[in-house]
């Protein structure tokens, strides 16, 4: 296999895969370097939850262009994404309305499918939730959760089809610069030669960072789910809910199965290298507790399985997007917990970037890795979401 390509991105997790799936569609030949196998990081782990309730616009749009191609996978990509509508439902304590009425309002702007709803609306749609400590909430109809191996598989072998390349078991073990300007990477099956070369290695990426030379803030965060069984009084689904109260968010999943994970309590600074078959101590026991709070029938419920993952995340828990180090060196890294579902939007805005020197789908530059040394870091309406 000739060891050079047009670009040269490090990681197949879902940013990886969609980036060259979109540069593919350009006419461009990418080679995809893969220390793993494709999904092995974050994105095998992923709670797959796609919805656009952002407090910050351009993540909102980056997920509405986004679901346009969950929503229509096999036309626009091909294979599946396993995108599963099932509503969503975002729940807020009754002093954070303010903002979700704002948010709510930013969204629909945005031409997003989100509507306010009553408290008593939401028991009509879910009878089994507890809705006394919430006046409103924020409801999409279109939303769901995909696949994230599904999807991460489609995009790659979309991308085959157009020409890119991907090597497995291929660890990235420098990075090559030369006047300033990126050349290429070592790797454990030798160096491969590009102009230009894409961080995308989720929780990993700090390590290739370095290897470029740059000094950027970016640390792990650890983060456990569980499947639980779904009472039957439930009924044959419900709504996918993020619940700012309780500090938790779930979603049905096949199998009569409900996916539990929450937002406190997620370490940071582990190794992205620590166990992920199972969760870290304590960790059902919190989220059986928390879920009966809002669902009281999951008392009748039982433990399927627990794990963990581990992905990539900044100060201000956003992506780092855009050129930074040496001529040629590009970051699509720093996922911070939501990636999964922006994922296909911003491999398209990288390949415009990169190609075009701006991404035109959607204005990208709040993300550009110079914002922290800038004084710019990002912020929105609530306040930070893990913890
Ligand atoms: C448990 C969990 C639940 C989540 N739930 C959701 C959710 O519901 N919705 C949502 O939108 N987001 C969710 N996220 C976040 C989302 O899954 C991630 O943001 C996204 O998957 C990150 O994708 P990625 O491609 O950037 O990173 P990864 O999937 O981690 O891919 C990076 C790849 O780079 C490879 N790599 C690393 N170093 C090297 C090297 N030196 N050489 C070669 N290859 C290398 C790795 O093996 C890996 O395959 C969740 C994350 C976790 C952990």
């Amino acid at each position: 296999m000739p060891n050079t390509a047009d670009v040269i991105i490090i990681g197949a997790g879902v940013h990886g895969a969609s980036l060259a799936f979109h540069l593919a569609q350009r006419g461009v030949k990418p080679i995809v370097l893969e220390k793993d196998f494709a999904g092995a990081g974050a994105t095998g782990r992923s709670s797959g939850l796609v919805r656009m309730h952002y407090d910050v616009r351009q993540d909102s749009e980056l997920a509405w262009v986004s679901f346009g191609y969950f929503r229509n996978w096999t036309e626009r990509v091909g294979g599946e994404s396993g995108f599963t509508r099932t509503g969503f439902l975002q729940i807020v304590a009754r002093e954070n309305e303010a903002a979700l009425r704002k948010n709510t309002a930013m969204h629909q702007d945005t031409g997003i499918a989100s509507f306010l709803i009553t408290a008593n609306d939401v028991k009509r749609l879910v009878p089994s939730f507890v809705t006394d400590d919430f006046d409103v909430a924020a409801y999409e109809p279109e939303s769901g959760y995909a696949d994230p191996s599904a999807t991460t598989a489609s995009l790659i072998n979309a991308a085959k089809d157009k020409g890119a390349r991907i090597v497995q078991d291929c660890a990235v073990t420098g990075v090559i610069v030369k006047s300033q300007k990126v050349k290429g990477v070592q790797t454990l099956q030798g160096d491969y030669f590009a102009p230009v070369v894409v961080n995308a290695a989720g929780p990993w990426a700090a390590v290739l960072n370095e290897m470029a030379g740059l000094d950027l803030p970016y640390t792990t965060w650890r983060h456990d789910t569980m499947f639980v069984g779904r009472p039957k009084e439930m009924g044959p689904s419900h709504p996918t809910v993020i619940d700012f109260p309780n500090e938790m968010y779930f979603r049905p999943e096949t199998g009569g199965l409900m996916l539990v994970g929450l937002e406190d309590g997620n370490p940071l600074g582990d190794s992205p290298d620590g166990d992920t078959d199972h969760a870290i101590k304590g960790f059902v026991e919190r989220a059986i507790e928390r879920i009966c709070q809002r669902v009281p029938i999951m008392e009748n419920s039982y433990l399927h399985t627990a794990h963990g993952g581990y992905d990539g995340i900044t100060p201000d828990q956003h992506p780092l997007l855009g050129q930074a180090g040496p001529d040629g060196f590009y970051l699509q890294c720093g996922m911070s917990g939501t990636g999964f579902k922006i994922a296909p939007a911003v491999g398209l805005c990288m390949s415009e970037l990169i190609l075009d020197g701006e991404a035109k789908t959607v204005d990208i530059s709040i993300y550009r890795p110079q914002r922290f040394v800038e004084g710019k870091e990002i912020t929105g309406n609530y306040e930070s979401i893990w913890h």
